[in-house]
């Protein structure tokens, strides 16, 4: 039988800048579907004033947190319990109550990557997948295609040594780093994800060359709520082009798992965040 709490509780999105997010209709769109009265809101909140925050959300006794930049790697300093996911991570975006009523942490990133790219799984287990980027996104992801059993990976970033040293860390994938030379040249990788913050601001180049495109490729960008330049190159060539709303929005259900313990309304959550997005 469904619990429905006669009054409801909080639940969070920390970080700075904090005001672009769309967390807050996502998982308030959920909470309605399921009859919650909890309610889901965004707060700014610098390092500093991290543990603070930790020690209010004990006391009002939150329901649970998103986390986001800067918070995610220094979260790890206050809260001592933490999934596989954010071990091999070395990030956290979800807090949680687990059992023993201690606080705990997941990266539920990883999770929803996979959700991402779960359609293309035909490509990602006889191909090898062209990874570019090497920041805490570009982790998720690589464990999500550890998860997805990929044999084959080839890393770009801009900064070739934070790649070489992510291939260190994530050695049950065979990962190749690639030069820019070698990037501009490879042809066997049919599934391409952007995984580098270009493309976040109008204008940006895509950090994938155009001219490497083929049919037949795609091109999946961790990026939502605009049409990048990685986006409009593969759909102009004739190549599929997939943004990052699903992973948002799958991210995002997993917390809301963690914290309910049941599953939310996945088409709820959905409809709310385009809704938002196309307001913004
Ligand atoms: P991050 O840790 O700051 O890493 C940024 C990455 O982008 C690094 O690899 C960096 O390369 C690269 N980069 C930045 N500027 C560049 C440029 N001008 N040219 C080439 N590469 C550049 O950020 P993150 O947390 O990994 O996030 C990356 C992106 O993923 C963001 O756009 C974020 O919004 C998106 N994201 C989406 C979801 C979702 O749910 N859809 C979830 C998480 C993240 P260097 O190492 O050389 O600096």
């Amino acid at each position: 039988m469904k619990t429905i709490e006669k009054y409801g509780r909080q639940a969070w999105v920390i970080g700075s800048p904090i005001s672009h997010t769309l967390s807050p209709p996502i998982h308030n769109a959920a909470f309605e579907a399921a009859g919650l009265r909890h309610r889901y809101f965004a707060m700014e909140v610098e390092p500093e004033d991290l543990g603070t925050f930790l020690t209010t959300f004990k006391q009002v006794n939150g329901l649970g947190a998103n986390l986001t930049l800067p918070l995610k790697e220094t979260v790890r300093d206050f809260v001592e319990r933490e999934t596989e996911a954010v071990e091999r991570t070395g990030a956290a975006n979800t807090l949680y109550w687990a059992d023993n009523d201690e606080l705990a942490l997941d990266n539920t990133d990883v999770y929803g990557f996979c959700k991402l790219v779960e359609d293309h799984e035909d490509r990602i287990r006889d191909r090898p997948v062209l990874l570019l980027g090497a920041g805490g996104a570009a982790r998720a992801c690589l464990l999500g295609l550890e998860h997805l059993g990929v044999g084959e990976v080839r890393l770009w970033n801009r900064t070739t040594e934070k790649a070489e040293r992510l291939a260190d860390r994530f050695s049950a994938v065979s990962i190749d780093v690639l030069s820019e030379e070698q990037l501009e040249s490879d042809e066997e990788a049919t599934l391409v994800v952007n995984a580098t913050s270009l493309g976040l601001e109008a204008g940006d180049p895509s950090p994938f060359p155009a001219d490497v495109i083929e049919e037949g490729m795609v091109g999946v960008d961790l990026i939502y709520g605009r049409e990048t330049q990685f986006q409009q190159d593969f759909e102009r060539h004739g190549a599929g082009a997939v943004d990052g709303l699903t992973m948002l929005v799958r991210q995002a259900a997993r917390a809301w798992e963690r914290w309910v313990g049941e599953s939310p309304d996945v088409a709820a959550m959905e409809s709310a965040v385009r809704e938002a997005d196309s307001d913004q």
